[in-house]
């Protein structure tokens, strides 16, 4: 997945940001601990002035928008510790928890975010911090008993977004089975590994490339590092399974017929 970052930059200036300048070395989670506000209205708030406390943090996250409110390098006023470390070397992230927010995907909007910075920054998960590690508060105060499930949230946005671009996830009944490959637009996977995913037999006939599935011959197939390659969705097809592809997550989910 992929949301857009909108931009809400705080101007040079205002008296709610240090205005100093950042090498991110952090990212710091939050919750807002606000039971009405969205991550718009909180975008609002900090363009406002932040009621004029020295407070501001680089993004906002809820169930539907990622908004940026200070340039990733430049300190926000977030962490509680004055001129510390957590201010002075942190990205600051609040993540929404108003009431009929769909907190899980609110979560997997943070935890792609999460990973789109580490990538940035060449940063690792272990730079993900609650607030709670530079002034001892209660925050992030939704996601700290769920620290653990957050991070691993991250790391599997992280391995979809350093996947190669020509990668495909194949799936079979929700499962993992094999790793493909794009080829002029269609995805190639070792036939070994699907058929015996798929419970079908199959045979392959190095001479034409062909691939025979149940009795059913695929055609166009091709060796990729030693390997027999066929098309995936052609393979489940002529083992009689249903094939959807999920362009977004790049996975193609073989369902099979019960
Ligand atoms: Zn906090």
């Amino acid at each position: 997945m992929s949301i857009e970052i909108k931009q809400r930059l705080l101007p040079d200036g205002r008296p709610n940001k240090p205005n100093k300048p950042m090498v991110p070395g952090w990212i710091t989670i939050h919750n807002t601990d606000n039971l009405t506000g969205t991550a718009e209205s909180h975008a609002r708030y900090i363009l406002d002035g932040s009621g004029g406390r020295q407070a501001s943090w680089h993004y906002t996250v809820d169930d539907v928008d990622i908004f940026q409110h200070l340039r990733d390098n430049e300190q926000g006023w977030h962490a509680g510790d004055g001129d510390g470390p957590g201010n002075q070397t942190s990205l600051g992230m609040e993540v929404c928890m108003f009431i009929g927010m769909k907190t899980e995907v609110a979560w997997r909007n943070a935890a792609w975010l999460a990973a789109f910075l580490i990538n940035r920054h060449k940063l690792t998960v272990e730079h993900i911090v609650p607030h709670q590690k530079w002034s001892g508060k209660l925050c992030p105060s939704q996601l700290l008993p769920y620290w653990s499930k957050f991070i691993n949230m991250v790391k599997e946005e992280l391995q979809k977004l350093q996947r190669p671009k020509n990668e495909a996830i194949i799936e079979v009944n929700g499962a993992k089975v094999a790793t493909g490959i794009f080829v002029n637009n269609l995805v190639f996977a070792p036939i070994r590994d699907i058929g015996a995913a798929i419970g079908a037999p199959v045979v392959w006939d190095n001479g034409s490339k062909t691939a025979s599935i149940n009795g059913n011959n695929v055609a166009g197939g091709r060796l990729i590092g030693g390997k027999a390659y066929a098309p995936v969705r052609a393979v489940a097809e002529a083992a009689g399974a249903k094939v959807n592809w999920n362009g977004k997550e790049k996975t193609i989910s073989i369902q099979l017929q019960p």
